[in-house]
């Protein structure tokens, strides 16, 4: 598809300077397009079942050929080279079959010839125009702008929840792209080697084609950094020797040990890709002489697939009898597959001249998905392993749909899906998770369900309590806390690692400024009436100008969080419209005379009702049913006397009656204070803050913290220890009841040896 092909008919040398003897070239041409026909129908013998399978082969191959007659790659060389080329690497590397060999012939003819894809249709059947539609739609990178590159892969995903087979094509025509990239412009050749690095490597990854994306990274390597690209050939070159020969003396014994115990088995030392080395040296500033695991040892073993797992384990057991494992450094792909399918086990041992060693151990049938992945998978047909897949489509699924969001959004929370590691949790049932590496507790509360999420509190991990954003690890248990005054935070953005969480909080916050836009729409329409003016839609733009805002749900957005002030408002009139303002100025001249009360929206147009039905705090007289926020500013908690103020932006506020602010506000505005007291105790959970003072001393952050969490089942909201000359101040935020509860927690935090004070914080 990058090619730039010329359409000139083969140029028969000039009679003058070719010699009279020479063979005519264009039968020479034919008869090696006929070699690689054959070598390609010897590839395709294993998956040629029927008469009718062959000739298939042969009618895209005619068609393929007459298709693109005249044309020529880059290189010189006839056209239908490429499509051979890919037809085979579907075969040879991606264990594809008859029909896939056949659309990789026909690949490039829609796109750029006369034939239609009705003419596919009719001639191949739909399930080969259907791969071809899907192949010509995902053709055609514009430039090279980062949208462009996220749009194309957006639709390359979308292909992906049709035929699985129109990506594996893709990679293989890629793949055969970026091999003969030598014939192709320099820029031409950054563009491509960076969009398979961007896109293509990532994907291959992801669908566990392993072989397919190393080479893909090198060669891209080799074009974006031809000088570090030589550097590196040359420094692994330089060192093979020393390092075959420690290879060979670190596996003798292993070698040895395995054979006296009838293993049927191969070892080999690998290196790492030149694109990984390149990375360590780039991103981690390491020398290249530095990289310890710049190999590993695989150790394969011909298991039938009932022993594997044990008899992996007992080369393990081997391995570590010789050399020294690091216990932090074990991997056991084997019970945990990852979701592109890996299974394989991984120890670092000490090798006797004190270096670190990464031995891989597997079986040949591991050994093959490892390399080829999902092509291996038909292969084994293993169900577990394509339930993974699966599950990982199903995900890619549900991210397009919820296609509101800009690509290249889009692309960048997916594609930390495609490329990091995973973890495996479990649920409180013993069910088993996975979400990529560094996920919180709150990425797990939204895998499970975005409700859960969207109200996640906090969770108890292994029984113990940690806060959303804790880290979890491989084989954590997790338990999510939730309640409902909970919602989602835009803070929450900065620790979610799963695009799904991402989603769905953004979806939320979106949903929330809208209804904020709303409660905007309203504050300034009423600011207006109050001014004496109307609303016109002529004045969007100038507003639009005046206040630097893309739309007017901004601008109301803005109003509503008081970014926009009543005074900027005021400034807009006089400025941009001062034939209102003048009318405007009589007014307030006329009002100031009336001296009417200062303007105080009346309380049911700021009051929004609510059908909370588990509400605990009675407002007014007797109303239960008053939407209220807790006031950040004190924290109060039921028990607590307690007193509810009117804001303008905001409904009804609780503050405590100690609360620093209580004195001004109720002092200023007197006639916003309305009563407020508590029912009953109830599950919901309040936040407080405490301040614990004592002597430093090893543990006593341990102690204490464990009391909180693990003795009481507080949940801790943040914690922060300051030590001083050996006094220390903890502040700990937690989330309790009431404040029983709270004077609980206090009481017992006071007799932990070491602390002197432990009090409120106001
Ligand atoms: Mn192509």
């Amino acid at each position: 598809m990058f090619e730039e092909r010329s359409t000139e008919k083969l140029v028969v040398p000039n009679e003058s300077c070719a010699p009279a003897e020479q063979k005519n070239p264009e039968e020479e041409v034919k008869k090696e397009i006929l070699k690689k026909y054959r070598s390609l129908l010897r590839a395709a013998q294993a998956v040629i079942k029927t008469k009718e399978d062959k000739l298939r082969i042969k009618k895209a191959f005619e068609l393929a050929l007459a298709a693109h007659k005249d044309m020529r790659r880059k290189s010189g060389e006839p056209y239908i080279f490429h499509p051979i080329a890919v037809a085979e690497i579907c075969l040879k590397e991606l264990n594809l079959g008859v029909t896939s060999v056949v659309c990789a012939l026909l690949h490039d003819t829609v796109e750029d010839t006369d034939i239609s894809l009705e003419d596919i249709g009719n001639m191949f059947g739909t399930e080969v125009m259907n791969i071809i539609d899907g192949l010509t739609k995902i053709e055609g990178f514009v430039d090279n702008t980062e949208s462009m590159q996220a749009e194309n892969f957006r639709k390359i995903l979308l292909t992906l929840s049709n035929d699985v087979r129109v990506i594996l094509i893709k990679l293989a025509d890629r793949l055969h792209n970026m091999r003969t990239l030598d014939h192709m412009k320099r820029e031409k050749q950054l563009k491509i080697a960076n969009e398979t690095l961007y896109l293509y490597a990532p994907l291959a990854h992801r669908l566990g084609l392993y072989r397919m994306k190393t080479e893909m990274e090198d060669l891209a390597l080799k074009y974006t950094d031809p000088e570090m690209y030589q550097d590196i050939v040359a420094k692994l070159k330089k060192s093979e020797e020393v390092r075959n020969r420690f290879i060979n003396t670190f596996i003798q014994p292993i070698k040895k040990r395995l054979t006296e115990q009838g293993f049927s088995f191969e070892i080999k030392g690998r290196t790492k890709s030149l694109y990984s080395i390149y990375n360590k040296i780039k991103n981690k500033g390491v020398p290249f002489e530095e990289i310890y695991d710049i190999f590993a040892i695989r150790i394969i073993i011909d298991s039938d697939p009932e022993h594997e797992k044990s008899d992996c384990w007992r080369v393990y057991s081997c391995v570590t009898d010789f050399y020294q494992p690091k216990p932090d450094r074990l991997r056991d792909w084997i019970s945990f597959p990852k979701s592109n399918g890996y299974e394989s086990l991984h120890t670092t041992v000490m090798s006797p001249t004190g270096k670190w060693v990464e031995v891989q151990i597997r079986s040949r049938r591991m050994d093959e998905i490892a390399e080829r992945g999902y092509a291996a998978h038909w292969k084994y047909k293993e169900s577990s392993i394509e339930t993974n897949i699966d599950e990982w489509l199903r995900k890619v699924r549900a991210i397009l749909e919820n296609a509101d969001q800009s690509a290249v959004d889009f692309v960048e929370s997916f594609k930390v899906d495609l490329v990091t590691e995973e973890i495996f949790v479990f649920t409180p049932k013993g069910e088993l998770k996975n979400l990529v590496a560094g996920s919180t507790a709150l990425d797990f509360a939204y895998e499970i369900h975005s409700d859960i999420g969207d109200h996640c509190l906090g969770a108890k991990v292994n029984g113990r309590l940690v806060p959303i954003s804790h880290v979890l690890q491989s084989g954590d248990q997790v338990e999510i806390i939730t309640s409902s005054k909970q919602k989602p935070k835009e803070d929450w953005l900065q620790f979610v690692k799963t695009s799904r969480a991402r989603n769905k909080i953004r979806q939320a916050l979106k949903e929330e400024k809208r209804q904020l836009a709303e409660l905007g729409k309203e504050q300034f329409e009423r600011k207006l009436r109050h001014l004496g003016l109307t609303f016109s839609e002529a004045d969007v733009p100038k507003i639009q100008k005046f206040f630097q805002v893309s739309n007017i749900q901004d601008f109301y957005y803005k109003v509503a969080t008081d970014v926009i002030t009543n005074n900027d408002i005021r400034r807009f009139y006089k400025e941009e419209t001062s034939g209102s303002w003048y009318s405007y100025l009589a007014r307030r001249l006329k009002r100031r005379i009336e001296k009417s009360k200062p303007e105080t929206p009346p309380l049911s147009e700021l009051v929004k009702k609510t059908n909370r039905s588990e509400d605990s705090l009675i407002i007014g007289d007797d109303v239960t049913n008053l939407d209220y926020k807790l006031a950040t500013c004190c924290n109060p908690i039921p028990g607590d006397e307690v007193f509810g103020f009117v804001t303008v932006n905001e409904g009804i506020k609780i503050h405590k009656t100690t609360c620093p602010n209580a004195n001004t506000l109720m002092s200023n505005y007197a006639y916003r204070i309305i009563k407020a007291r508590w029912t009953s105790r109830e599950a919901i959970a309040f936040q407080a803050g405490i301040v614990i003072k004592g002597f430093d001393d090893v543990g006593i952050v341990n102690r204490i913290t464990r009391i909180v969490s693990n003795q009481l089942k507080v949940n801790m909201k943040s914690i922060n220890f300051d030590t001083h000359e050996g006094l220390f101040e903890g502040r700990m935020m937690v989330f309790v009841h009431d404040t029983k509860h709270l004077e609980d927690l206090m009481e017992k935090l006071r007799g932990v040896s070491g602390v002197i004070s432990v009090e409120r914080l106001n």
